[in-house]
C-alpha cells in the first residue's frame, strides 16, 4: 500500500488537513505500507510564504513522519510539483494527440460573453462542455493551420479535457459506498493553464499514478473532482492502477451547523493549527496546540477520534495503538462535531499518563527555576500535582508555592474561613512542629489531629488556616505531604508570617486591605 498526503502550500495547515494526513499515515502504517508527502504547488498565484514549512512542522510535531517527501527524498523524487512540470506537459500532449483533450484560445472576455449568452438563452448548460465547446475558439473548431500559427505566435492557451457529455459514471468510495454521476453535468475542465503549469487535477492524477499510490484519503471537498479524475485515469490508460478513493466527512462546528473554521476556533478559545502560524502579511501570530501546552499525543488522539471510532470502549490511544486499530470502515459518513471539552479531556488523560521522569524533563526544559531543584523534590512535587493540572505550564504555575513562600493569600478563603480562633490554633501548632521528631506526612497528620483534639478546636478551621498560611491558597494537594516537602523551618516561618499578615490586614477597613476582591462586597 502506498498512501500520500498532498497539501497545497496556499496557507497554514488547519487541523482538518492534519487529520487527513493522519488517516493516510495510519492506514499506510497499519498495512506495512508507505506514507508519502507531496507538495502540490502548481497554483503559483496562491502560494503563501512559510506555508510549506508549516506543513513540515505540523506533521513533525504530531509524529506523522513521511517515508518519502521533499525533505527526505525517495524513489519517486522530486516530491514538489513545481519541480515536475515536464511530466505533466508530456501527459497533456498525449491526451491531445489521442483526442481526449484540446487547446482552447478563448480569452476571459470571450468566456464571460459565453456565460452571459447561455444565461440569456436559458440554456440548461452554462459551462464549457460538449454542448458549448463547438461554439468556442479551440482546436476542435479552428483549422489545424490556424491552431499551429496561434501557438507559434505565443497566443495564450489552455488545454481542456474533452469529456463525452453524456452517460453515467459509477464510482466507488471506501467511505461513502457507490456514487453515481450524470456525465452531462461535468465540464471540460482546464488541465493545463496558460502560465505553463498544470492544474491540480492533471498534476494530482499523473503523480498518483507515477508514485504508485494505491489509496487516496482526502477531504470531501474533493468528491466533486473525482469524476474528472476517473476520466483522466481512463484516458491515460491507467484504469487498472486507479487508486481506491475515500472522501472524509468534514469537521463540524460544535453545534453541528457547518464546517469548523478558524474563526469558530478563535471564538471557542482553542487553536485551529497543530503548531503556531505567523501570518506573513500581517505578522499576526496564532498559537497552535503545541504553543498552548497540549501534548502531541493528546492532539493526535483527539483528531483520530474526530470521525473515526475503534468499535470498542477504548478512547485513549497512543500513535502505535492507533496504527494497530485504524480502519476505514469505522470512519463515519457524516461530519464529526468538534467538541472542545473533549479536547481538554484528551489532554488531561495524556498528560497524567506520562511518566514522572518525562514530566520532570519537560519541567526542567521549560523553567530555569525548576531546573535548579533537586531531582527528588521535583519528582515529589510532580507526584503531588499531576492529577490537578493538565499541562507543563500549568504544573509550573500552580506549583510556585513549593519554591516560594506566598506573597498573597486567597482573599475569598480568608474572608470566609479565617476565624477568630485560627491565630491561636496556628501559633500553638507551630510550636508543636518545632519539636516534632519526624517531619514526614503521617507523623505530621497524627500530630495535627492530636493537637486539635486536645484543644477541642474545629478541625476544618485549623486545616484551612494551615493551608492558607503555608501555600497562600484555599485548595491544593495533600497538605501534610506538602509540608513534609517544604521542611520544618520553612513551614514554621510561613505559618508565623502568614498569620501575622492575615491578622494585620483583616483589621484594616475593607478598601485598604491588600488583594481584597472588592467587587464581591
Ligand atoms: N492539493 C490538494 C489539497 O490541497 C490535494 C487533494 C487530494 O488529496 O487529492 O488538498
Amino acid at each position: 500500500m502506498r498512501l500520500r498526503f498532498a497539501p497545497s502550500p496556499t496557507g497554514p495547515l488547519h487541523m482538518g488537513g492534519v487529520r487527513t494526513a493522519l488517516y493516510n499515515y495510519l492506514l499506510a502504517k497499519k498495512n506495512g505500507g508507505d506514507f508519502i508527502l507531496r507538495i502540490e504547488d502548481t497554483d503559483q498565484g496562491r502560494w503563501v510564504e512559510g506555508a510549506e514549512e508549516h506543513i513540515y512542522a505540523s506533521l513533525e510535531w504530531c509524529g506523522i513522519i513521511p517515508d518519502e517527501g521533499p525533505r527526505n527524498g525517495g524513489t519517486c523524487a522530486p516530491y514538489r510539483q513545481s519541480e515536475r512540470k515536464e511530466k505533466y506537459r508530456e501527459h497533456a500532449m498525449r491526451l491531445i494527440n489521442e483526442g481526449n483533450a484540446y487547446y482552447a484560445f478563448d480569452t476571459p472576455e470571450e468566456l464571460e460573453t459565453m456565460r452571459k449568452r447561455l444565461e440569456q438563452e436559458k440554456s440548461s448548460s452554462r459551462q464549457y462542455d460538449a454542448n458549448t465547446r463547438m461554439q468556442m475558439r479551440n482546436s476542435l473548431t479552428l483549422p489545424n493551420a490556424e491552431v499551429n500559427s496561434l501557438i507559434n505566435a505565443g497566443t495564450p492557451y489552455v488545454i481542456r479535457i474533452q469529456l463525452p457529455g453524456e452517460g453515467r459514471l459509477y464510482m466507488k468510495d471506501l467511505i461513502r459506498g457507490d456514487v453515481e454521476v450524470d456525465v452531462a453535468t461535468l465540464d471540460d475542465k482546464v488541465l493545463f493553464k496558460s502560465d505553463g503549469m498544470p492544474t491540480y487535477h492533471l498534476a494530482n492524477v499523473v503523480d498518483d499514478y507515477l508514485m504508485g499510490i494505491t489509496h487516496v484519503i482526502r477531504g470531501e471537498e474533493w468528491l466533486p473532482s473525482a469524476p474528472l479524475h476517473y476520466f483522466l485515469y481512463k484516458y491515460l490508460g491507467w484504469e487498472d492502477k486507479r487508486p481506491a478513493f475515500a472522501h472524509l466527512p468534514l469537521i463540524l462546528k460544535p453545534d453541528g451547523k457547518g464546517k469548523l473554521s478558524k474563526r469558530d476556533c478563535d471564538k471557542l478559545g482553542v487553536p485551529v493549527f497543530a503548531v503556531g502560524w505567523k501570518d506573513p502579511q500581517t505578522g499576526e501570530f496564532s498559537a497552535g496546540y503545541k504553543e498552548q501546552g497540549y501534548l502531541p499525543s493528546a492532539f493526535v488522539n483527539m483528531l483520530a477520534m474526530l470521525g473515526w471510532n475503534p468499535g470498542t470502549e477504548q478512547e485513549i490511544f497512543q500513535l502505535p495503538e492507533l496504527i494497530q486499530s485504524f480502519s476505514l470502515d469505522r470512519v463515519g459518513k457524516s461530519g464529526a462535531r468538534f467538541d472542545m471539552d473533549k479536547v481538554k479531556w484528551f489532554q488531561e488523560q495524556h498528560f497524567r499518563s506520562q511518566s514522572i521522569q518525562i514530566l520532570a524533563t519537560e519541567v526542567r526544559q521549560t523553567s530555569e527555576e525548576w531546573a535548579a531543584i533537586s531531582e527528588d523534590k521535583l519528582h515529589a512535587v510532580i507526584e503531588l500535582m499531576r492529577e490537578r493540572v493538565a499541562s507543563v505550564d500549568q504544573l509550573i504555575n500552580e506549583s510556585r508555592f513549593f519554591l516560594l513562600a506566598p506573597d498573597a493569600y486567597d482573599e475569598e478563603t480568608v474572608r470566609k474561613k479565617w476565624k477568630p480562633e485560627t491565630e491561636q490554633i496556628l501559633k500553638g501548632f507551630a510550636s508543636v512542629l518545632q519539636n516534632l521528631p519526624d517531619f514526614s506526612p503521617q507523623p505530621l497528620e497524627e500530630a495535627f489531629k492530636a493537637f486539635m483534639e486536645e484543644g477541642g478546636y474545629p478541625f476544618g478551621t485549623g486545616m484551612i488556616g494551615l493551608r492558607l498560611t503555608v501555600t497562600g491558597k484555599g485548595g491544593g494537594p495533600s497538605l501534610f505531604h506538602t509540608m513534609a516537602l517544604l521542611g520544618r523551618e520553612e513551614v514554621v516561618e510561613r505559618i508565623n508570617r502568614g498569620t501575622e499578615f492575615i491578622k494585620a490586614t483583616l483589621t484594616l477597613p475593607l478598601p485598604d486591605r491588600p488583594n481584597y476582591n472588592r467587587t464581591n462586597e
